[in-house]
């Protein structure tokens, strides 16, 4: 893992495929992301402007399993740029819910989302909508992962304790606090 000694963190957030219930969590910390704000640049996130995921990042909290082209491209600039990767809950770890479509083949995927259920202009996007790998996988398969934290979602306090961690220069140890499914 690469050592932060940054005094404040340059810390980015984002989703791959996920439902953005991990982001919820994270705001979930309420009021101490007052306290996190004066030891944290928040540099890329949904909840922040910038669109661009930027060149250097001490650490990125990555939502979500690895299931369109998109999401690939995605995770391996998040890779390059990132000195410490968290996969952040379970679709993350191990691709939990979006995981479901992989007993299908994406040719089945699509003809069920975009023939049998449509209700107007059956047709597969191709424009917009990425297309889709031919299963969702977790982000480990794909490129390094620094920490794995579990959880569907992980609670704030974890969340929280994680980035006080990494702030205090301590290697977090998430075994005692985390598990799937919680
Ligand atoms: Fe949503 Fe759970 Fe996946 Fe997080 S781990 S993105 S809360 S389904």
């Amino acid at each position: 893992m690469t050592e932060v000694t940054r005094r404040k963190l340059r810390v980015a957030t984002t989703s791959l495929a996920g439902c953005f219930g991990c982001h919820m969590s994270f705001l979930d910390i309420d009021e101490r992301l007052i306290e996190l704000a004066q030891h944290i640049d928040m540099v890329y996130s949904p909840l922040v402007d910038p669109k661009q995921f930027p060149d250097h990042v001490d650490v990125a909290l990555v939502e979500g399993a690895v299931s369109s082209e998109e999401d690939l491209e995605k995770i391996k600039r998040i890779r390059k740029h990132t000195g410490i990767l968290i996969a952040f809950g379970d679709c993350a770890v191990t691709a939990n819910v979006p995981s479901m479509r992989n007993a299908f083949s994406v040719k089945d995927v699509y003809q069920r989302g975009y023939f049998e259920t449509a209700t107007q202009r059956a047709g597969v996007p191709d424009q917009v909508v990425p297309k889709l790998l031919p299963q969702a996988r977790p982000i480990h398969e794909y490129v390094p992962v620094d920490v794995f934290l579990q959880g569907c979602p992980p609670p704030a306090d974890v969340i929280y304790g994680l980035l006080t961690d990494l702030l205090a220069g301590r290697k977090p140890n998430l075994t005692a606090h985390t598990r799937f499914g919680r």
